[in-house]
């Protein structure tokens, strides 16, 4: 599916940061609540066997308790426990993330409080910058590219509104940090990028993190995704000047998408479109400055 590819060198460029970083937040660590406490779960149950237990009973209490440890993760793809590095040296930086740079400024849904806490950027980002992974800013990824800051990735995730049975269409896969958090928040993620080498890297990390409701696809996203559609929710990561003609055919009655629409290099306006009665239903939010999308859409401009 994907090309072969041969450079994913870095190179050095901009996005525009966002905001300024704000006041301490409260508390983090919502991440893998529930695994841990499925854990604790299997373990009351091993010990409540009686000592005299038959080699039958045994063998069906363990199947049963193996059944309750697996069984979420088959069910809800997003809570695929995710392959950690050994020790995550940067666990205590991502906290502090989360505190100061989302909790902070505002970022309310637990969701994704947890899943921006659960996907470690640094991964993400090249080896030379991973020192920066957890301040909030852009970074740069080769090709021209950056990673949006944290603060943008955790705002547009509240934004989509998603509550885990969705499936949605990313434009912009980039590094495929926040494909990786979206996995996190709903059922199946496609993403769409138009550079092969970003594409193949992203789906490197990825793999290496064990999601498995993630679908890359390398192409010009201005033409989406039509054999998955229709989806619940899109998610533009480039901008454009309005919303492109095939991804609103493609968003479900009901659906959202969130895109920055404003001309490149211009100040952008983050907007959230909502498919009501098939007509457009545009909320203005904050301002920002994203890569320009690029490919079938700049012919228009
Ligand atoms: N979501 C990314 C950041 C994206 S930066 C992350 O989490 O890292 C914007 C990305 O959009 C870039 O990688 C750029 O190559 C890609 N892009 C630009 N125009 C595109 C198009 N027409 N179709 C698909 N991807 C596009």
């Amino acid at each position: 599916m994907l090309k072969k590819t041969t450079s994913t060198k870095f190179s050095t460029r901009k996005e525009i940061p966002l905001h300024p970083p704000l006041a301490k937040g409260d508390e983090g660590g919502f991440a893998d609540w529930a695994i841990h406490k499925q854990c604790k779960f299997q373990i009351c149950l091993a010990s409540l066997l009686p000592a005299k237990i038959s080699c039958k009973r045994a063998l069906f209490a363990w199947a049963v308790s193996l059944f309750l440890l697996i069984a979420p993760s088959i069910s809800a793809g997003q809570q695929t426990s995710l392959q950690r590095e050994p020790h995550d040296s940067f666990a205590t930086a991502r906290r502090t993330m989360i505190d100061r740079d989302l909790r902070g400024r505002g970022i309310k849904d637990p969701r994704v409080l947890a899943a921006m806490e659960a996907v470690p950027r640094h991964l993400f980002v090249p080896e030379n910058l991973r020192r920066f992974a957890y301040e909030d800013r852009p970074l740069l990824i080769g090709e021209d590219q950056t990673i949006s800051q944290p603060y943008v990735v955790a705002y547009m995730s509240e934004l989509l509104e998603l509550r885990g049975h969705e499936k949605v269409l990313e434009i912009g896969t980039g590094s495929g940090y926040q494909a990786a958090v979206l996995a996190r928040l709903a059922a199946e993620v496609y993403s769409i990028e138009i550079v092969p080498s970003l594409s193949e890297r992203a789906r490197r990390v990825i793999d290496q993190l064990g999601f498995k409701n993630v679908y890359l696809k390398v192409g010009d996203g201005f033409f989406g995704w039509e054999e998955k559609a229709p989806f619940d929710a899109i998610l533009l990561t480039a901008a454009a000047p309005k919303v492109p003609e095939r991804l609103w055919r493609q968003l479900r009655e009901g659906g959202r998408i969130i895109m920055p629409r404003g001309e490149p290099r211009r100040p952008q306006r983050l907007v959230r479109v909502r498919k009501v009665a098939g007509k457009e239903v545009i909320e203005e939010l904050k301002e920002v400055l994203f890569v320009p999308m690029t490919g079938e859409i700049q012919k228009a401009r």
